[in-house]
């Protein structure tokens, strides 16, 4: 059957050695998954994990050392960054249990969860959804994706954001509240993954605003670092 207008290609985002690309799905992402982030935010730092989603066609790859351009986006003054390992799904599945977790992972990779904390703040407070502050066109920028059996020890990396050279977050992946595997069990009881969705699994502490120019360099030890210069 043709189609009325021309299908938008998927959205790709590069693998690390090898000459293929992984085609993204979906775009789930957990709310304060580490507590002193979670702390900052206003909350206990021990809630149940939660969610929320991007659009596929928000992601913006970004090379290490080719800095990837992030439009400043409209009707925020208050853009924060929100640096995050992903969390590549290569086979699908619903409820899957945390012990069976990592045999569901294609890989992981560096992102932003770019955010009009303004606008989030505002739909907070009125209760409304979140999707003009979490949801924006250009809001998930990452880094290439590292097949999982390249990566070692992923959850004790070491996980930061310098903001023009100077420190904003650092932290560790083990400071997770809910780890990889129970992320995973958890989401997958409200949604039947499938490949090529993407998790971005939570922020650490330092989050805060960046403005146009500002280049942000996001790096978790074992992957390839994230280079995005806010224009
Ligand atoms: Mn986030």
């Amino acid at each position: 059957m043709a189609t009325v207008f021309p299908p938008l290609p998927a959205v790709m985002v590069p693998v690390v050695g090898l000459d293929a690309v992984f085609p993204v799905r979906r775009i789930y992402c957990v709310g304060r998954n580490y507590a002193e982030h979670a702390k900052e935010m206003g909350g206990t730092g021990r809630e149940a994990p939660f969610f929320f989603m991007k659009p596929a066609d928000a992601i913006v790859v970004a090379l290490p050392g080719h800095p990837a351009l992030m439009p400043y986006p409209s009707l925020t003054n208050n853009l924060h960054h929100e640096i995050e390992l992903v969390v590549a799904i290569g086979k699908g599945g619903k409820n899957i249990a945390a012990s069976q977790a990592f045999e569901h992972i294609y890989g992981y990779a560096v992102g932003l969860d770019m955010t009009r904390r303004d606008l989030q703040n505002d739909m907070k407070k009125q209760s409304r959804p979140w999707c003009i502050g979490k949801g924006f066109d250009h809001s998930a920028p990452i880094g290439p994706i590292t097949r999982a059996q390249d990566v070692r020890a992923i959850e004790h990396a070491s996980i930061s954001l310098q903001v023009n050279g100077q420190d904003r977050q650092r932290s560790n992946v083990s400071q997770l509240i809910w780890n990889i595997a129970e992320t995973i069990e958890q989401l997958s009881t409200a949604w039947e993954l499938q490949s090529g969705d993407l998790i971005y699994t939570g922020t650490p502490e330092g989050v805060g605003a960046v403005v146009a120019g500002d280049r942000l360099v996001g790096e978790i030890s074992g992957l390839q670092s994230i280079d995005v210069t806010i224009n």
